[in-house]
């Protein structure tokens, strides 16, 4: 039986979920063996129109990435958004909140009406295709992607965690950082991180988006418990793009 063939392409972001493909190191060698790698720029300098599986990282933030990444999906039988960037939209949406003419004079000052630094407002992937599996977080967790892609080599449905990041953290027996006036998204953020950012002293900052179906009503009452509402959690989700609420509101 042939290997899965397996792309990898990038698109607006800091390619760090590459690099923590990269740093899989012994267990990369060992996904390596199970499947072909057609494509990654970060890594070799083949290339293919042929592939099983497309991987992509980073956000869409203009016209032409629309177009490359229709290309890309009309060629895979699964696609695989990694990483905020790509799944969430991540810190490249942070532009959409002011007028892009200014972003560009901010960014590159007399320079910004250069055609070839022409941008437009940044979409996650699944709003330009559509996404079959998405690794979550900036960066990724390492377990977790490898895990997602063993199980499409054995034809099984990877479980992403389907509950908010306090489960995660609670069960860790971190004391809350509401209690110490941090503002932490863990009750509507999905989890799967291990409630990383907690369980070191920091809030939730949102990485791994939304959880599906947050329970809102019982995330009202201890934000309200602590005199704030469930606008400024959002408010605080503007870093990573998620700027939409949560869908059972
Ligand atoms: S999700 Fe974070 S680590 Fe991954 S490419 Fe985007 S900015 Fe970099
Ligand atoms: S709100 Fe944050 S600190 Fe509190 S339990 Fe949830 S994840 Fe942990
Ligand atoms: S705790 Fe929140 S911000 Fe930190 S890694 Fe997990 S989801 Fe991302």
């Amino acid at each position: 039986m042939s290997k899965p063939r397996i792309a990898i392409f990038d698109f607006a972001c800091c390619e760090g979920c590459q690099l923590q493909i990269v740093n899989l190191e012994e267990e990369l060698l060992d996904l390596i063996g199970a499947v072909d790698v057609v494509e990654w720029r970060e890594a070799m300098s083949e290339q293919s129109h042929e592939y099983d599986i497309a991987i992509v990282e980073g956000s869409i933030t203009r016209p032409e990435d629309e177009d490359r990444v229709e290309i890309i999906r009309s060629r895979a039988k699964i696609l695989i958004a990694l990483g905020a960037c790509a799944t969430i939209g991540g810190v490249n949406k942070l532009k959409n909140n002011f007028d892009l003419d200014d972003v560009k004079e901010c960014v590159y000052g007399d320079d910004a009406k250069m055609p070839h630094l022409d941008t437009a407002m940044t979409k996650a992937v699944d709003e330009v295709v559509e996404v079959d599996y998405k690794v979550h977080g900036c960066p990724i967790d390492r377990k977790e992607f490898t895990y997602i892609v063993r199980c499409l080599l054995l034809g099984k449905k990877p479980e992403i965690p389907e509950w908010p990041v306090c489960v995660e953290c609670k069960a860790k027996g971190n004391p809350c950082l509401w209690e110490y006036g941090q503002v932490c998204l863990g009750p509507i953020i999905r989890a799967g991180c291990g409630a990383r950012c907690p369980s070191s002293g920091f809030r939730c900052f949102g990485c791994r988006g939304y959880v599906d179906e947050p329970n809102v009503n019982a995330a009202k009452d201890v934000i309200e418990k602590y005199g704030l509402s469930i606008e400024d959690l959002k408010g605080k989700m503007i870093l990573f793009g998620s700027t939409q609420g949560p869908t059972n509101e």
